[in-house]
């Protein structure tokens, strides 16, 4: 049984006093029992929010971090410090990264393989553009991230890889794919991991769904067989809302 896992990304947003408000509603309303949570926040939240989240149920993510243990890298953060901090997790190749920042698979594979070996959960981002799925391509297009980005990665580790299926027409722009649009490649997502590894591996991976999830549209989707919790941008940002997101 997999456990569902509702994730906010706040990409450049709060300050340390907003992130620690957001806690402090935590503390009193730490959403329903059985499904994990996390906030992924920009790096220099993390100490802090690691050490005030650390006896609630709630855990806390990075939203980036670079493939070399350390060195000459100006403005990136080793997979130590994220470790350090006390967070658990790291999105990794977030279509905002890929689309502004030039990141590349074969640049986001050594990541993942990076996280893995360092115990961090990667959080590894897919999805098409709104020409590709026009051009009915989203499948070979999220194909090809997944195998690229997991090359390497062994059967025993896999199953530690979240994948966040983000349909990137759908990012912010309040289209969020049917239910059964993101179902059907949510679906085709885990039918390839059973074939790049096996059927046992494919059942234990979470597959995560995002794009202008909010508590409205969370019920439907987290409905669907193969969606295993949200990655949520805009939804996370409000503590009640982000609460709100576990109640489907
Ligand atoms: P929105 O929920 O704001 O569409 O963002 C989705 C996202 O990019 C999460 O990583």
């Amino acid at each position: 049984m997999r456990k569902s896992l509702i994730a906010g990304n706040w990409k450049m947003n709060k300050t340390m006093g907003e992130a620690l408000d957001f806690v402090e509603y935590l503390r009193s309303h730490p959403g329903k029992e059985g499904v994990e949570t996390l906030i992924c926040a920009p790096a220099p939240l993390l100490y802090a929010l690691a050490d005030a989240t650390k006896d609630l149920p709630t855990t806390v993510g990075a939203q980036n971090m670079h493939p070399q243990p350390c060195g000459a890298f100006t403005g990136e953060v080793s997979p130590a410090l994220i470790k350090d901090s006390g967070a658990t997790h790291v999105i990794l190749g977030h279509s905002e990264r890929r689309q502004l920042f030039g990141e590349t698979d074969a640049f986001i594979n050594k990541k993942v393989t990076r996280a893995l070996s360092e115990f961090i959960v990667p959080i590894l981002c897919c999805g098409e553009t709104l020409e590709e799925r026009q051009e009915g391509i989203t499948m070979e297009v999220v194909k090809k991230q997944v195998v690229s980005c997991l090359m390497g990665v062994a059967e025993a580790d896999v199953t530690r890889v979240v994948i966040a299926y983000e349909p990137i027409w759908a990012i912010g722009t309040g289209k969020t794919a049917s239910n059964a649009d993101a179902q059907e490649i949510c679906k085709a997502i885990r039918t390839l991991i059973a074939d790049m590894y096996s059927k046992k591996a494919a059942e234990k991976l979470r597959i995560l769904y995002g794009g202008s999830v909010n508590t409205s549209t969370i019920k439907g989707l987290m409905a669907e067989e193969d969606i295993d919790g949200a990655l949520v941008g805009g939804a996370s940002l409000k503590a009640e809302s982000f609460v709100g997101l576990t109640d489907f």
